[in-house]
């Protein structure tokens, strides 16, 4: 008998869906990460929870359907993580017009399922909050409802749900050989050590990789895609409003302008072919420059290559026939050869769904429960969206040390769950030494003893984002720190 049910090699976000699926349904699984969850294209990610407008403008509407239906689900499962924002279009004389936004607008409207999120509305940005960051000449907006997610955070909730309910997630773990024949024997070397692992199924979830993981470590035939690198530019803030900006550039394309913790803005998203190795991307110059120019085009602040604080990059494939930001899921299977899926591309809104529909694929070879993952919370999300402020309130008469903006941090990263890395405290000294004004030893404890965080950049740059405002000595003293705590995690 085989060790595992499925084995999922690639722990970004169509890897941990898979395994959070599949555990659920009663299989015995394991995921194999070479380097950190979601430490590839899915932390690089727009961070849309979204039906997608450009997807309407190319009559895509049972897929804006869909992708609306999976945003209500996403509002539902994922409260702490998934946030309603208005998304603000100022009306540019020289791009679409008018007429054809507002009627766009009102399709989408017509095309969400019902969540308690207002429609869409014109505005008069003269006089309207959002306007002040804008320069003069915009007088109408239009905005309406879309939601902003935490991706590595989703990466890493999926992965700990997963392990919950069974899966066995390792980190570290890198899948250099897998033989097919009626089950699957692979070689990994985890964490320097060699293992082999037998299982019945195997997912190839690797991203920009899934070609090369094909053709050198399954020795299967290789997908047709097109490998595509899609980046983004965070800089200081550009504006006090909590929105989100939509703006249509010269050459028709949208870009996003949203607040980034607290102090940031993320401008994106530019993307195009890639060659090369995956692990090695960089946004290239002509790529900032591109984002700045288009985000002065509007915004009254310049915004110059100079004022970017950080560049992020990832790749991942797209099927060579379809449009961008499309996914794909194949399933194989023949007689003495144990199956296999390949799931590559997509986006955050609907990896949910395709993990759903790709584990289904095996009803046939196990005995398994049905599909469950739409109506249960992920860890710490057990409570209504529009309850956001409530939980912040309580955890702030609970741990009554805490800020109003590091509670929304921590409330936004772990909900309900809170308790677990505050547990009983009565004072900040309480939590051990800090690194910076807001993370506390606690906090670093919990994350690597049930998230799977093993170095400084885990937590700086996945966990959370406090990478973006620690000083160079609070870093140190936490890779110091971390170093001295042995691997205390307790999902291998
Ligand atoms: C052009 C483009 C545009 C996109 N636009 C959007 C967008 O607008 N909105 C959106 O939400 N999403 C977008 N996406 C999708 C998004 O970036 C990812 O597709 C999604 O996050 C899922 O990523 P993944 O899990 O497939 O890959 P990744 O997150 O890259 O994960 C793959 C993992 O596999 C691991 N791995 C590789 N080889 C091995 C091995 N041998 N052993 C063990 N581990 C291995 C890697 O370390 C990596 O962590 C876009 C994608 C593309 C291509």
């Amino acid at each position: 008998m085989a060790d595992y049910d499925l084995a999922i090699i690639g722990g970004g976000l169509n890897g941990v869906s898979l395994a959070r699926d599949a555990a659920g349904r009663g299989l015995r699984v394991i995921l194999l990460e070479q380097g950190d969850l979601g430490g590839a294209a899915s932390s690089a990610t727009p961070r849309l929870i979204h039906g997608d407008l450009s997807v309407l403008e190319r009559r895509g509407f049972w897929r804006v359907r869909r992708a609306l239906a999976e945003r209500r689900i996403w509002l539902a499962i994922a409260p702490h993580l998934v946030r309603p924002m208005r998304f603000v279009i100022p009306a540019h004389s020289d791009e679409r017009p008018p007429w054809l936004l507002r009627a766009g607008l009102f399709l989408y409207d017509r095309l969400s399922s019902p969540s308690g999120l207002p429609p869409s509305a014109t505005i008069d940005i003269t006089h309207h909050p959002v306007g002040n960051a804008l320069k003069r000449p915009f007088g109408t907006a239009f905005e309406y409802s879309d939601c902003v997610v935490d991706d590595s955070r989703l990466v890493v909730l999926t992965a700990l749900d997963a392990a919950e309910r069974g899966a066995v997630i390792r980190t570290g773990a890198r899948c250099l050989r897998a033989d097919r024949a009626e089950i699957w024997r692979l070689a990994v070397v985890d964490r320097g050590h060699r293992r082999a692992i037998t299982t019945r199924a195997l997912a190839n979830a690797t991203g920009g990789w899934t070609s090369m993981v094909a053709e050198t470590v399954l020795r299967q035939p290789q997908p047709t895609v097109a490998a595509m690198q899609m980046s983004q530019i965070i800089v200081p803030k550009l504006f006090d409003s909590d929105n989100v900006y939509v703006f249509q550039n010269s050459d028709g394309r949208l870009i996003f302008a949203s607040p980034f913790e607290r102090e940031f803005t993320l401008i994106g998203t530019v993307t195009h072919d890639f060659t090369g190795d995956p692990a090695i991307v960089a946004m290239p110059g002509a790529d900032i420059s591109y984002l700045c120019e288009a985000a002065s085009r509007y915004f009254r602040e310049r915004v110059a290559p100079t004022d970017v604080v950080r560049a992020v990059s990832g790749v991942n494939l797209t099927p060579a026939s379809a449009r961008r930001g499309d996914g794909t899921t194949h399933f194989h299977a023949r007689r003495r050869k144990a199956p296999l899926i390949t799931m590559f591309g997509g986006d955050l809104t609907t990896s949910r769904r395709r993990a759903e529909r790709a584990v289904t694929r095996l009803t046939p070879f196990y005995p398994m429960s049905p599909p469950w993952t739409a109506g249960a919370p992920l860890p710490g999300g057990d409570f209504a969206w529009d309850r956001f402020d409530h939980e912040v309130d309580l955890a702030r008469d609970r741990w009554r040390f805490l800020g109003e903006s590091e509670t929304q941090r921590l409330v936004a990263a772990y909900g309900s769950r809170l308790s677990s890395v505050l547990g009983e405290a009565k004072t900040r000294d309480e939590l051990g030494p800090a690194f910076g004004p807001e993370l506390t030893s606690a906090e670093v404890r919990y994350l690597m003893t049930y998230e799977w965080a093993r170095f400084p950049e885990d937590i700086l740059w996945r966990r959370s984002k406090l990478g973006l405002t620690m000083r160079a000595t609070d870093r140190d003293a936490l890779a110091a720190f971390m170093a001295g705590v042995n691997d205390p995690s307790r999902h291998g």
